[in-house]
């Protein structure tokens, strides 16, 4: 039989956001409900190293991280619920969710942390080839390619930002686009044009991943010609867009172009009163774990001031 949850916190998506959140807010008494979703504890539990987390000297895993966050927010009083919601009301609260299970969750306040998925080929190899030279972002992996050769697969801003990026650590940059003219922006493609360590192949696609036990090359197909053949690599970084999880949003709170949730500039609200929204989910350029548990703690600041000040109106207006 179906049953409803009800909380003042409401947080939905159990990545470094969501977790976040709920610490901050089971310490502040707000007794919150994560509900999980598909990847529970998010982008983190599909990599292995992390080495730019704050507080570990040594390099940590991504799934040891998240799993001790949710311990952490379990440890002050969270509830995490095994769910995945599947539809939201958000006139005004109480905001109501449905899960798939058939569960009801009302929640006096809501914290969106549904994330980004980093598009892929889905080429064969990509996948098994995951933290073993295939990557999708330069920022986490670029650092363990000192003196390296890598290829950056996309012809967007993001690619040509990771290329640049990846010019820092590898001794060789090479962009793939599937096409001969770049998405980028101008300024982005002068700087991309005019590094003297990357170069560009233009009309390749990625047929598949060459390797075993490690990346060895990307077998590549000419879009124009059908021509065939392999270029050498010690690593690839995929860089053909991310999607924010916000399909269960769409009509009920602004998203930009991309369908990124759009939040008051520098804070995680919403143009709802009481629907805040944090990590991956309303950034599309900072993705990382720390950025994403950064807003995680303002959403729930966020949340905590908006519950204070609407039981304090409530229990005013009782005594009047
Ligand atoms: P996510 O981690 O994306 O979590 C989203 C959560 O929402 C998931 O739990 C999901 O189940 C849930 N969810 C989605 N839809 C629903 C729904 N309908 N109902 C309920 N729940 C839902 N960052 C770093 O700082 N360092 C790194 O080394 C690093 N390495 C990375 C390696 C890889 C391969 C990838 C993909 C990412 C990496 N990142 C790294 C980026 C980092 O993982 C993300 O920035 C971070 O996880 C974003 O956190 P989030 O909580 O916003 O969202
Ligand atoms: P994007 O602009 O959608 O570009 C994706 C790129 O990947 C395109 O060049 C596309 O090729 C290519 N691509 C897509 N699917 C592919 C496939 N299956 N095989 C091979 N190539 C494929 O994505 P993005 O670069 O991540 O940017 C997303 C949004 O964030 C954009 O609005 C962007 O402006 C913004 N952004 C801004 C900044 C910044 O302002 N500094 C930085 C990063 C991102 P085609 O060109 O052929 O379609």
């Amino acid at each position: 039989m179906a049953t409803t949850h009800k909380t003042r916190m409401l947080i939905v998506g159990s990545g470094p956001a969501g977790l976040t959140a709920a610490i901050y807010g089971a310490r502040a008494g707000m007794a919150p409900i994560v509900v999980q979703g598909l990847q529970p504890g998010g982008q983190l539990t599909i990599t292995t190293d992390v080495e730019n987390y704050p507080g570990f000297r040594d390099v940590i895993q991504g799934p040891w991280l998240v799993q001790e966050m949710q311990a952490q927010a379990e440890h002050v009083g969270t509830r995490m619920i095994w769910d995945t919601i599947t539809d939201i009301s958000l006139d005004g609260s109480p905001f109501r969710a449905t899960g798939d299970s058939g569960d009801i969750y009302e929640g006096v306040c809501l914290v969106i942390a549904t994330g980004a998925q980093a598009g892929w080929l889905g080429v064969p190899g990509e996948a098994e080839l995951g933290g073993k030279g295939v990557s999708a972002c330069a920022t986490c992996d670029g650092f363990f390619y000192r003196g390296r050769k890598v290829v950056v697969i996309g012809g967007g801003n993001t690619a040509v930002e990771e290329a640049l990026y990846l010019t820092n650590h590898a001794r060789e940059v090479v962009l793939i686009h599937r096409r001969d003219t770049l998405r980028a922006e101008r300024i982005l493609q002068d700087r991309l044009f005019a590094h003297p360590r990357i170069s560009v192949l233009w009309n390749k696609a990625v047929r598949h991943f060459v390797g075993d036990n490690g990346l060895t090359a990307v077998a590549l197909v000419d879009t124009l010609t059908g021509e065939a053949h392999e270029v050498a690599t010690d690593g690839a970084f995929v860089a053909i867009g991310h999607a924010p999880a916000t399909e269960l949003f769409r009509g009920k709170l602004d998203l930009d172009e991309a369908g990124y949730i759009i939040v008051e500039p520098g804070t995680p609200k919403t143009a709802i009163p009481g629907v805040f929204a944090c990590g991956d989910v309303m950034d599309h350029i900072y993705r990382q774990a720390v950025t994403a548990a950064g807003t995680g703690c303002m959403a729930a600041l966020d949340a905590e001031r908006f519950l204070a000040e609407r039981e304090f109106a409530s229990t005013r207006q009782a005594a009047e």
